[in-house]
């Protein structure tokens, strides 16, 4: 049994990492200030001994004895890290310094969620680790991607300079139940569209690649990714490499849902990366790793919860 502190724990991924840890027998504390999280979330952990809610944001200091540390606080859907970019910058830079002294005080493992942001609009398709990215400094995506960046640069100089174990996993798009009804992100969005009826939202031409990764298959791996016997420092890639053009995936969500709705184009927003898949050689080969989980089975339990939501309204 470890105590695992996890921030952004009421958030679409680190629910589902706390309740895994949870299960597994750990302590977990779930640190949230609720900005894009729910406690709706979390609600059924909430009676378990070993389940510790605590109201906090990580740009201020924390303490705690822990033993590993997953750092996922920070809003990952566009719309809601450009609502307040300066808050999502000190997010990703101030909230992981506090993270990394708390870890170098506790003497814990420390995992950062950073993103597959960090190779900007890339050059090199599928995105591997050496790749340096293409990143705009100053433009609506920085705050994250630069902050994301600027703490995967924290958390390697906190590994040289102190030789703190820490982790660094690459997230790409995923998706799955518990994101958030207003999230903004295309899955979501697109599901919750079709189910109503209404014209899916496709930006620009849709042309535009992602691959989606489903929620049981990411969680799967950051944990594989923690508990990893060689101490791996460096960045990792984890995602599910079959890639989509937003205007084929669109179409699959009205097909699959049987849905009347229809194809409408809104204006690209600006620096939205064009291509987007992993190279999950590494991920592969250092943690035994790859998603097990069809798209069409994600989709599926992603409709049905969307389903339920909005019948529950
Ligand atoms: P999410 O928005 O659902 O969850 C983020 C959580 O962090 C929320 O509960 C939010 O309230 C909390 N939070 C935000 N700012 C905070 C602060 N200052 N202090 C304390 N809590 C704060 O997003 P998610 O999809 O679950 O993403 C989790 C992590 O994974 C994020 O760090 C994100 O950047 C990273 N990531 C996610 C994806 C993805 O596709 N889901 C892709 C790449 C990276
Ligand atoms: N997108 C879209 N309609 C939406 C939301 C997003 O066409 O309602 C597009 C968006 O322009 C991007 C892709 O889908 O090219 C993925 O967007 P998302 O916000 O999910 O994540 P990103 O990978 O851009 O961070």
């Amino acid at each position: 049994m470890k105590r695992i502190l996890i921030t952004g724990g009421a958030g679409f991924i680190g629910s589902h990492l706390s309740e895994r840890l949870l299960n597994e027998g750990n302590d977990i504390i779930c640190l949230d200030n609720f900005y894009t999280g729910s406690k709706e979330n979390i609600r059924h952990l909430l009676s378990n001994d070993r389940f510790e809610l605590v109201r906090h944001d990580v740009i201020n200091e924390y303490t705690a004895e822990v033993d590993e540390i997953y750092n996922l606080a920070c809003p990952a859907s566009p719309v809601h890290y450009q609502l307040n970019p300066i808050k999502t910058i000190k997010t990703c830079v101030i909230g992981t310094a506090n993270m990394l002294e708390l870890a170098k005080k506790c003497n814990a493992v420390i995992l950062q969620a950073s993103t597959s942001e960090v190779y900007g609009n890339p050059y090199i398709h599928p995105q591997n680790e050496e790749y340096w990215g293409n990143v705009n400094p100053i433009g609506i995506r920085s705050c994250y991607d630069e902050g994301k960046r600027c703490s995967e640069t924290l958390m390697s100089d906190y590994h040289r300079q102190y030789n703190l174990n820490i982790r660094i996993a690459r997230i790409f798009n995923t998706y799955g139940p518990k994101m958030a009804l207003n999230d903004g992100r295309v899955v979501s969005n697109f599901i919750v569209q079709a189910l109503k009826n209404e014209p899916l939202a496709v930006y620009g031409d849709g042309t535009q690649t992602r691959a989606f990764c489903f929620v049981d298959d990411m969680v799967d791996a950051l944990i594989k990714l923690m508990n990893n016997k060689d101490n791996y420092s460096k960045p990792v890639n984890i995602g599910n490499p079959v890639e989509f053009k937003i205007i084929d995936f669109a179409k699959l969500i009205i097909k699959l849902l049987n849905s009347n709705s229809e194809i409408k184009f809104m204006p690209l927003p600006a620096d939205d990366p064009l291509r987007r898949e992993p190279d999950i050689s590494l991920a592969r080969e250092l943690l035994d790793w790859e998603p097990s989980t069809s798209l069409i089975d994600g989709l599926t339990k992603t409709i049905n919860y969307f389903s339920e939501i909005l019948t529950n309204q």
